[in-house]
């Protein structure tokens, strides 16, 4: 009958949206990657929901699409912003294949916000967010957006920065801005932002570079030329100051 597609925020719970709780509330079921429903199971004990392994994505969106258009009224929870690295592009995709289902899609505030309001305000100008995933996307074309946002000063945010099999791609990275941002470059990242354990950390780019604590559950940020460090927090000028007020 309808798929909704729900971010559920960082870490659930308090990060979800009035919209993304009552989506979920009306739903018949609820679809998602078993770590994420895991995260919602106990606030809705009644629910029926139905979880699927990591690289299942397609499978997981064939089954939600599948049961709207048996009648169900279904909802595919990602965390973060179901459009950031998410599920909402596939199931558009993969809805080609069904009968005409009505999909909405609910937003959900994605990790870079999320973090960034951990760390201070470290977004508050231009920014470009970069997955170091190249599962789906050939390195070359990361090493080329990593390139072109450092050399425009961008302040970047860095999603799947690094996870087994690819334990040295934040190196990778970080030598790439290297080559347009100071080594001074204030950066930091903030690891299970919302969830248990949450945990961040300030420092130059050229101590990012070696950091071996940096994971798959972790969002990084590179500051641009102006981001400074105030009382402890990250913090990139808008430039009020700087215009006389
Ligand atoms: N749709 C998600 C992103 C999925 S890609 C969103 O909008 O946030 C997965 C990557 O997102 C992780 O490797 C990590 O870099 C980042 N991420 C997602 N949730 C996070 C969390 N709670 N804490 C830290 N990083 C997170």
């Amino acid at each position: 009958m309808k798929l909704t597609v729900v971010g559920l925020g960082p870490g659930a719970g308090e990060d979800m949206t009035g919209r993304a709780y009552r989506a979920i509330e009306e739903a018949d079921v609820v679809i998602g990657y078993t770590a994420y429903i895991d995260l919602i199971r106990g606030a809705f004990p009644e629910k029926e929901m139905r979880s699927t392994g990591m690289k299942k994505e397609v499978d997981r969106c064939r089954m939600a699409v599948q049961a709207a258009s048996e009648g169900k009224n279904v909802a595919v929870v990602c965390s973060g912003d179901s459009g950031v690295y998410g599920m909402a592009g596939l199931i558009y995709e993969v809805s080609k294949e069904f009968p005409p289902v009505e999909i909405e899609v609910v937003p959900g505030i994605t990790a870079a916000c999320g973090g960034a309001a951990v760390l201070g305000a470290p977004l508050t100008h231009d920014f470009a967010v970069i997955s170091l995933s190249d599962l789906m996307t050939p390195w070359e074309k990361i090493e080329k957006r990593l390139e072109c946002a450092a050399e425009a000063d961008f302040v970047i945010c860095l999603y799947n920065p690094r996870s087994r099999g690819r334990a040295d791609y934040l190196m990778r990275a970080c030598d790439i801005l290297l080559r347009h941002k100071s080594g001074d470059t204030v950066c930091a990242y903030v690891k299970n932002i919302g969830r248990d354990g949450e945990q961040s950390r300030i420092l130059p780019l050229s101590e990012l570079r070696d950091s071996t604590d940096v994971d798959m559950f972790t969002t990084v940020f590179v500051g641009n030329s102006q981001t400074t460090v105030i009382d402890g927090k990250m913090v990139t000028p808008r430039g009020y100051m700087q215009r006389g007020e």
